[in-house]
């Protein structure tokens, strides 16, 4: 887990806030010949968002087989295994959404006392704040 990105200017000379954006590189994507399946942080993706050193259909809320393009000599592409969100830890199920409710979670609490009523509800559900990704290319 975890990328550090080096951005790399057009005119390295023009002063910090005038400089255009050529590319980028992901210093630390090494470890992906090892590892090939990570994650990104929502903070990460809404940051390439903004600098405009990602492309992807749905970059703030990737889905499962979306690819994701960092603007990189040659360009590095990695394809969402796991979406943002709620997951059964007893059927593995992706549960609903409901993160804007007034008791977030409470539809994941209801799958689990529906469909496994002697889990334990603390563990039987998780929410994940990440992306996960393998890279493709
Ligand atoms: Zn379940």
């Amino acid at each position: 887990m975890g990328f550090t990105v080096r951005k790399k200017a057009k005119d390295p000379t023009k002063p910090v806030g005038e400089r255009e954006l050529s590319h980028v590189v992901l210093e630390r994507a090494g470890d992906y010949e090892r590892i090939p399946v990570s994650a990104f942080s929502p903070g990460f993706l809404d940051k390439a968002v903004e600098e405009g050193w990602i492309k992807a259909k749905n970059a703030r809320d990737p889905q499962v087989g979306d690819i994701i393009e960092f603007k990189t000599h040659p360009p590095a592409k990695y394809r969402v295994t796991a979406a943002r969100g709620r997951y059964c830890n007893v059927c593995d199920a992706k549960l609903e959404d409901d993160d804007s409710a007034e008791k977030p979670g409470a539809l994941a609490r209801d799958h689990v006392a529906a469909e496994h009523p002697d889990a334990d509800m603390a563990t039987a559900y998780e929410c994940n704040n990440f992306v996960e990704v393998e890279k493709v290319s």
